[in-house]
């Protein structure tokens, strides 16, 4: 069966084969219209994204004070582990959070695929490396401490997933892996020589086999699927490629990656009062998948940069927002991401996580089931 879905496409680097399928779609009705495609580039297509936070309403809330200025020398300084990336046991998924939304997630068996997702291992998330939002907290490791990835996955291409460095680093690999990315990328990694380079629309899968030295090849199925959120590397480019989150199935795991997303908007109000206590609709993609894809051994799922909320709750998540689409996904245990690594927005460094413990609370979740661990810290499923 793997030999004949895979013979869309093999490429050949030194020792290793990359084979990867011709498409396939789970797409559910509803999304069959490609209702997110618009003219060259694409949007959200659900009442819950509210409005996109724009530059002029960042540069607003800050001169009205809305947008806090976070002081970032009396940040206190976080543990940082250096990670260990042996898996204990044979039919045991490890996944180590590298700091952000940076995960090596080593799926079980000699057949499981190593997928690191959005790597970024430079001091800065900008365009430039003299300015720009800097680490709080130090790289756990260098990408050459990672041993062999079979796939990239990336979730758009904003500069805190997406780091023209650590692709260039990566790519340069012995074993360089084979890259996934979102609909409209794949010219981006073609401009640096890379032609590993897959690009999937939201629902599509693809599935992927890789042969080297080693006795079986490693096999598995990545799929795309919707997010709420946007991409642009520039302030015109705003839409032109695509953002997803994704899944993996491989060793017989299935993972979840929700990338960069938010999951409904609300309106400026009072911070003290509960968000929730009103209803507002929210992004069905969620639901989706979790009743088309899911149930999902483990999830990685944003919890941060959510600050001011009525700017960022479009596109990012606040921790109430994360544990709902921890339920509406499926999820049997998360780990959190997209927190404290870099300043991007104005809650505190620390929030995040305690937040995650309350909003847990809440929803009478057990802690253990949707964790924050250290950067450089792993799970084993
Ligand atoms: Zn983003
Ligand atoms: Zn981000």
């Amino acid at each position: 069966m793997l030999r004949s879905r895979l013979s869309a496409s093999t490429i050949h680097k030194g020792a290793m084969a990359v084979a990867i399928s011709l498409p396939t779609t789970g797409s559910p009705k509803p999304s069959d219209n490609k209702s997110h495609h618009q003219g060259q580039g694409f949007k959200n297509p659900w009442p819950s994204t509210g409005t996109l936070p724009g530059l002029s309403a960042i540069i607003r809330a800050r001169l009205v004070g809305e947008w806090r200025n976070v002081d970032v020398p009396k940040i206190p300084s976080l543990k940082v582990l250096t990670p260990a990336f042996g898996v204990e046991a044979e039919d045991r998924l490890r996944a180590t959070w590298l700091g952000h939304a940076c995960f090596f997630v080593q799926h079980p068996g000699p057949q499981g695929l190593s997928v690191l997702y959005d790597p970024v291992f430079s001091l800065r998330c900008s365009p430039s490396q003299w300015l720009g939002p800097k680490r709080v907290t130090k790289i756990p490791c260098e990408i050459e401490d990672i041993p062999h990835v079979d796939i990239v996955i990336i979730s758009h291409n904003h500069y805190d997933h997406l780091d023209l460095n650590t692709i260039k680093r990566l790519a340069a690999r012995s074993k360089a892996p084979h890259f996934f990315v979102p609909m409209g990328n794949a010219s981006w990694f073609h401009s640096l020589g890379i032609e590993g380079v897959t690009e999937l629309d939201w629902w599509d899968e693809r599935d992927v086999g890789i042969k080297d030295e080693s006795t079986v090849p490693r096999t598995g199925r990545i799929g795309a699927l919707p997010c709420q959120h946007i991409a642009n590397r520039w302030p015109t480019d705003h839409g032109k490629t695509l953002w997803a989150s994704w899944e993996v199935r491989s060793g017989g795991k299935k993972v979840y990656f929700a990338g960069d997303t938010g999951y409904r908007h609300v309106p400026k109000m009072d911070p003290s009062v509960d968000e929730y206590a009103e209803e507002r609709p929210h992004c069905p993609a969620f639901e989706q998948i979790g009743n088309l894809r899911g149930p999902y051994d483990f999830a990685m799922i944003p919890i941060g940069a959510y600050s001011p909320r009525h700017i960022m709750s479009s596109v990012h998540c606040d921790p109430y927002d994360s544990v709902r689409l921890f339920k509406d996904i499926k999820a049997k245990s998360a780990v959190s991401m997209h927190h404290s690594t870099f300043v991007l927005t104005d809650e505190p460094l620390l929030e995040p996580p305690s937040l995650l413990e309350k909003a847990l609370d809440g929803q009478g979740i057990p802690r253990q089931d949707f964790r924050s661990i250290p950067i450089g810290d792993s799970v084993e499923i």
